[in-house]
């Protein structure tokens, strides 16, 4: 709840006339506790689990031949029935742990200190603390990921995941709900570190989600604007994580490329890589001759 109920006592705290977006922000959260804005989350969740994949999976299940030469494993098309099922697991699951781990975090949120006041943060603000959440994330993801791939953590959690050696967009939180927890902790890790504003925190949850409903689509589109981000994984990174399957000691960043090449889990990916790319120099080839 801000401690200022109209713009006229908001400017007068501030000392300044407020921005046009400080107005429509004292506008809607004036009102609103904030916890009730920290739940907001739970409703941008909902929407981009199930909103986000769609054209992907729409792509798949219509089958649409101009996007075949971008799927990664062309081989692999999973059935609607398949990806249905797939999304009632991930609800399921949403409902059962996501939303109450969302309804019982808020304390701790609270604790380290996120405000929803004014005044706004700058934009440079909030993108130099979406930048150091998400290599935070990617640093710590990689280790508790890694640890996933020894036996135990395989075997009783982590091969939920892996049961798509093919991924779609919607297998991307499809997991067991250990795992859910586990690898909720590099995610709550940035804000931690550098707590901000609410609005920063609702931009760090949507977009970290968005980022991994991206590396698990199946496809390389080479318009993507990600592939702009340097050393930015995408999805034929991690998607060869999961074509490896369980003994995948390969590729393990959720987000980045830099820590598989620096500890060296990325050596069978670009072997993979090179291997594709001579088959395609070939094939070109004796395309070419064939026309000669
Ligand atoms: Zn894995
Ligand atoms: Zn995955």
């Amino acid at each position: 709840m801000l401690p200022y109920n109209t713009l006229a006592e908001a400017e007068v705290a501030l000392g300044r006339p407020l921005t046009c977006l400080e107005s429509l922000w004292i506008g809607y959260s004036a009102d609103k506790s904030d916890y009730f804005l920290f739940c907001h989350n739970i409703l941008f969740l909902f929407l981009i689990f199930t909103v986000v994949p769609l054209p992907y999976i729409l792509i798949d299940v219509l089958g649409l031949k101009g996007f075949d030469k971008y799927k990664i494993q062309p081989g692999v098309r999973l059935s609607a029935r398949q990806i249905l099922s797939c999304y009632k697991d991930v609800m399921k699951m949403f409902f059962l742990v996501v939303v109450p781990l969302q309804l019982v975090s808020y304390p701790t949120f609270k604790m380290i200190g996120f405000r929803t006041g004014l005044p706004l943060p700058s934009i440079w603000e909030i993108l130099s603390q979406l930048l150091v959440c998400f290599l935070i994330e990617d640093y710590s993801n990689y280790w508790l990921h890694r640890w996933l791939h020894q036996g135990w953590g395989y075997e009783k959690i982590h091969r939920v995941h892996h049961e798509f050696t093919a991924p779609v967009a919607f297998a991307a939180p499809y997991a067991h709900w250990a795992e859910v927890l586990i690898l909720g902790i590099p995610t709550f890790l940035g804000p931690a570190i550098v707590p901000g504003h609410m609005i920063t925190l609702w931009l760090w949850v949507a977009l970290r989600q968005i980022e991994a409903l991206d590396t698990h689509k199946g496809y390389e589109l080479p318009w993507s604007l990600t592939r702009l981000i340097p050393f930015y994984g995408g999805a034929e990174h991690h998607d060869y994580h999961h074509f490896v399957g369980g003994k995948s000691q390969s590729n393990f960043a959720s987000v980045f490329t830099y820590c598989d090449f620096l500890y060296g889990t990325d050596k069978g990916y670009r072997y993979h890589k090179k291997l594709l790319s001579k088959m395609k120099e070939n094939a070109q080839r004796v395309t070419q001759k064939k026309q000669d």
